[in-house]
């Protein structure tokens, strides 16, 4: 396998030999520098190394450059290689471009040029950039190939969980030419799809997403069997949680049953988070808070479920998981968010994976080329998938029950659908049922103020309706609203009498839940704000009222 590369673009040829010689001097032993002289250039390298199956680590482009400029190069690089890591080199005159930059394509650094000695100005920025990447799963990975069926529902759980953890793979069908030679020298037949080939030759026949997390680099099993802090869930609150308590000293834990990033990681452009004037995508968002909280010392411990909780005593609560382990702590805070509600559609069960998608499938995006997409539901879920599958589908059809998208969605994005062409919004519109044979093939859908049915031909059905809480496991353990989202603070208090079994003397603390030291954040959070910054903003109040509960004790 090559090396991994690190690409810088300059137009200037003599500027571009000096940042090249510049990084091959210090880096050129464990990287591959390419250099190229315009953006269109280096997109053609970088396509050439997709193919190959190589590694990109860092991405250097000049800010002027004509046809492409630095920005919209990395942008679209970034399409290609999502976790290498972005430099924008600039003219001092160019500062107002490098802030835009850091706005729209979330680059990492700036680097005023020239930039002499380069021991002090470039190599440390280069050091970090590259102890960053190389902390990813994706840079141990140099050709994950994943030979599976087209519409085969569990190889698409193989795929979207790669996807979501930002794994890098090449897809390869069973029954194509590529896809029959893997197999045939894994000593697999198709039976044994989808097939998981890692670059060191290993192949794993129907992996379970534990085993293959293990073997993609990412932690599954904690160190160690008691912290101050157990975080369950690592969407934005409990990334924000795991943040706070880990600078803050304490020893956290987070632990996610799926992919870091929860429901924002599906987002493709979230345009309403503090301090991204021109939005952010969930996986970019993800990747940094992810980064930012292995960098505090927090740990983090993937395809691992909470499927018990207990009080352990005074001092700690005992969390069992999904391998029916436990981990204790002190304290801890529930941040598992919630997921899409099935739609009880008939067929559309025995179709989920194979057409019909909860969430947004990103995954799939490619693959909707020309098609006909659905999406259900009405919320900025639906409206951000509806927009990002746009750039893909011959027409998008958003199918809402009520009789107009503003009743439900934001007006950026309202605008936003209504400026596109090929977004077609059905109101008062609901799915009957789905019909195919080993892949959906046609919806019926009813006008629900006439009755009136219709059946459409397609292969995409995304649905984004109803999130609720998946808290059962919680049942009887801490008080949870009839919908099941954790009731905490005030509004356990009925007529100012504290919860039963309460033995504290004091009321519980505002994100508190009714089993002392364990408080909830975020969107499973019963009267909680269901956004990325409050739920952000809950995770780091957790943590003070964490520190507050262990000082009492
Ligand atoms: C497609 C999409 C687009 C969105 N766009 C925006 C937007 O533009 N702006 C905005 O403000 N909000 C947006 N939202 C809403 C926003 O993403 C959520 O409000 C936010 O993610 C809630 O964060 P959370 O951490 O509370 O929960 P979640 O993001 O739901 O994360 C919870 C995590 O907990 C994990 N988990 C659940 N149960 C367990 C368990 N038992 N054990 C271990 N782990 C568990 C889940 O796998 C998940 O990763 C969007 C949501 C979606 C789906």
């Amino acid at each position: 396998m090559a090396n991994p590369a690190i690409i810088t673009v300059d137009d200037d040829p003599a500027v571009s030999r000096a940042v090249a010689r510049d990084v091959r001097r210090r880096y050129g032993d464990r990287y591959r520098v390419v250099r190229a002289d315009s953006g269109p250039a280096a997109m053609e390298a970088l396509r050439e190394i997709k193919l190959r199956g190589e590694q990109v680590a860092v991405m250097l482009a000049d800010y002027r450059m004509p046809q492409m400029n630095g920005i919209q190069f990395l942008e679209t690089a970034m399409d290609l290689f999502p976790t290498a890591r972005r430099v924008l080199l600039t003219a001092y005159a160019d500062t107002d471009a490098a802030i835009d930059a850091i706005n729209i394509v979330d680059v990492d650094h700036y680097l005023l040029k020239p930039w002499n000695p380069p021991e002090e100005k470039l190599y440390p920025v280069m050091d970090g950039l590259l102890d960053a990447w190389l902390s990813t799963p994706a840079s141990a990975e140099g050709d994950v190939r994943v030979v599976g069926h087209r519409w085969s529902a569990p190889s698409y759980k193989v795929r979207d969980f790669l996807a979501r953890n930002l794994v890098p793979y090449r897809w390869v069908l069973a029954d194509e030419p590529e896809g029959e030679r893997l197999l045939s020298a894994a000593g697999l037949g198709p039976d044994a799809v989808p097939v998981v080939i890692t670059p060191d030759g290993r192949s794993l026949a129907t992996p379970a997403v534990g085993e293959l997390a293990a073997h993609i680099g990412l932690s599954t099993t904690p160190a160690s069997d008691f912290y101050d802090l157990v975080v369950v869930g690592a969407g934005p609150a409990g990334l924000g949680a795991a943040v706070y308590g880990a600078s803050e000293g304490l020893r956290t834990v987070l632990i996610e049953q799926r992919a870091t990033g929860g429901q924002a990681g599906q987002s493709s452009r979230i345009e309403n988070y503090l301090g991204f004037p021109d939005g952010v995508s969930g996986a970019q968002l993800t990747e940094r808070a992810r980064r930012q909280a292995l960098k505090f010392g927090a740990e983090l411990i993937t395809t691992c479920e909470a499927i018990g909780l207990a009080g352990g005593g005074s001092a700690s609560r005992v969390l069992r998981v999904s391998d029916d382990s436990v981990i204790a702590a002190h304290t801890v805070v529930l941040a598992t968010g919630v997921s899409y509600r099935k739609l009880s559609a008939p067929g559309l069960a025995e179709l989920t994976g194979r057409g019909v998608f909860y969430g947004s499938a990103a995954t799939e995006a490619p693959n909707c080329a020309g098609s006909e997409v659905y999406i259900v539901g009405g919320a900025n879920s639906a409206g951000q998938a509806a927009v990002y599958f746009s750039r893909y589908a011959r027409r998008v059809h958003m199918l809402i029950r009520g009789a107009d998208l503003r009743q439900s969605m934001s007006q950026y994005l309202v605008e936003q659908i209504e400026a596109i062409d090929t977004i077609e919004v059905h109101p008062c519109t609901e799915v009957i049922s789905g019909e195919g044979e080993d892949h959906l093939e046609r919806l019926v859908l009813a006008d629900a103020s006439t009755g009136e049915k219709r059946t459409v031909r397609t292969s995409w059905l995304f649905v984004f309706i109803g999130a609720e809480p998946r808290t059962d496991w919680l049942s009887g353990v801490v008080q949870r609203d009839e919908r099941g989202f954790v009731l905490t603070g005030a509004d356990l208090l009925a007529d100012g009498r504290r919860p039963v079994g309460w033995t504290l003397p004091r009321d519980p603390y505002h994100l508190e839940s009714s089993m002392p030291g364990v408080f909830a954040a975020g969107d499973v959070r019963a009267t909680s704000v269901k956004r990325v910054a409050s739920a952000v903003g809950e995770g780091a109040m957790a943590v003070s009222l964490v520190h507050r509960y262990l000082e009492a004790q």
